[in-house]
């Protein structure tokens, strides 16, 4: 795929991976030399950013949108396509649930924190596409304080997400000043991360990172596997790591046309991630985001599906089919 020579020990680095992530068009080509380009990509990944691990870029197996992995992570034309322009760019209303900076509360006794806008990959689904990339948002040490002041003025706030972007991309110290200061208040009683790097940089997790993580029990995290293909030798051994670990890991898959609409794929990634020690937990039905509209599936084709899942997977493999609105939450569809 490429035809610099590549050491062990620089393949295993996050750091090395996220220096050499492709986030253009040149190196897009130097790493899939087959792909057809289409004109006005350009246009779409400045306008919403591209990155791919090197590490993500080696389970494309085929450099055209018929490929799962292609399709999640590629820039595509179709992204800025005018007939999107009526679709919102916050389709969940996120922005206007903000009491402090950083911090995003639509319920009760749930808040979640933005850490970073950064991801190792920038899933071209994501509900979060109007910030995903951007350099301005990270939380800082001021914007910490105020959102530990606001959870100790609302302490029926007990179960705080730390999110983004995706927080395993800060450095450990950082997340470990989040930590802490979670840690710190009385009420806090879960604390969860949600992340993608098991599956785009699952060299992120190593022996050094779960030590702090165990530190800060009960800890949860959610992950994101949309195909089986993502469960590699290397993502089972992450997910391992921060199951031995005691951390329990919950799987958000989002349902996407092309990619994993049918039956027999969702029954072998929810059996697949079963074996890894990660439980299904979430079917999102994909949001009416601008720049996504060609990942949208029925309701009525992801209702088949469950159907068919019920009878052929048990009750642990089968994560709760929902759909996110931007008024009532989360629903069970
Ligand atoms: C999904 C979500 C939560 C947590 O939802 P659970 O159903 O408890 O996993 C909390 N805050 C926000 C903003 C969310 O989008
Ligand atoms: S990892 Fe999450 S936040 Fe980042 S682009 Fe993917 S879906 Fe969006």
């Amino acid at each position: 795929m490429t035809s610099e020579i590549v050491n062990n020990r620089e393949w295993n680095s996050w750091r090395w991976q996220l220096r050499h992530s492709i986030r253009s068009l040149g190196q897009l080509k130097k790493y899939l030399p087959r792909i057809r380009i289409t004109s006005g990509l350009e246009k779409v990944y400045k306008r919403y950013p591209m990155a791919i691990t090197p590490y993500y870029a080696k389970l494309i197996h085929h450099p055209d949108d018929s490929d799962p992995v292609f399709r999640i992570a590629v820039a595509q034309a179709i992204e800025i396509d005018d007939k999107d322009s009526v679709l919102p760019e916050d389709p969940l209303g996120e922005d206007r649930h903000v009491p402090v900076a950083g911090l995003i509360r639509r319920y009760k006794n749930r808040a979640l924190i933005i850490s970073t806008a950064q991801c190792a990959v920038f899933c071209r689904h994501c509900s979060r596409k109007r910030f995903a990339g951007s350099h301005s948002i990270r939380l800082t040490g001021t914007e910490l304080k105020n959102i530990c002041t606001y959870l100790k003025q609302n302490p029926e706030i007990n179960d705080v997400i730390i999110s983004g972007g995706d927080p395993l991309l800060l450095d450990n110290s950082s997340l470990k000043s989040i930590l802490l200061a979670l840690r710190s208040i009385k009420s806090v009683e879960i604390i969860r991360i949600g992340t993608r790097t098991p599956v785009v940089l699952p060299m992120r997790i190593n022996a050094r990172l779960v030590n702090t993580l165990k530190e800060f029990h009960p800890l949860y995290i959610n992950t994101h596997f949309n195909h089986p293909v993502e469960i590699t030798r290397e993502a089972t051994r992450a997910c391992a790591l921060l199951a031995d670990a005691g951390i329990p890991l919950g799987n958000q898959t989002v349902l996407l046309k092309n990619v994993n609409d049918n039956a027999a794929v969702l029954a072998e990634l929810f059996n697949n991630l079963l074996k890894i020690r990660v439980k299904p937990y979430y079917l999102f039905h994909c949001d009416s985001v601008k720049g996504a509209r060609h990942f949208k599936t029925s309701v009525n084709t992801g209702r088949d599906i469950m159907k068919q899942l019920r009878s052929e997977l048990s009750q642990i493999a089968l994560p709760a089919y929902v759909m996110d609105t931007h008024d009532k939450g989360k629903i069970a569809l």
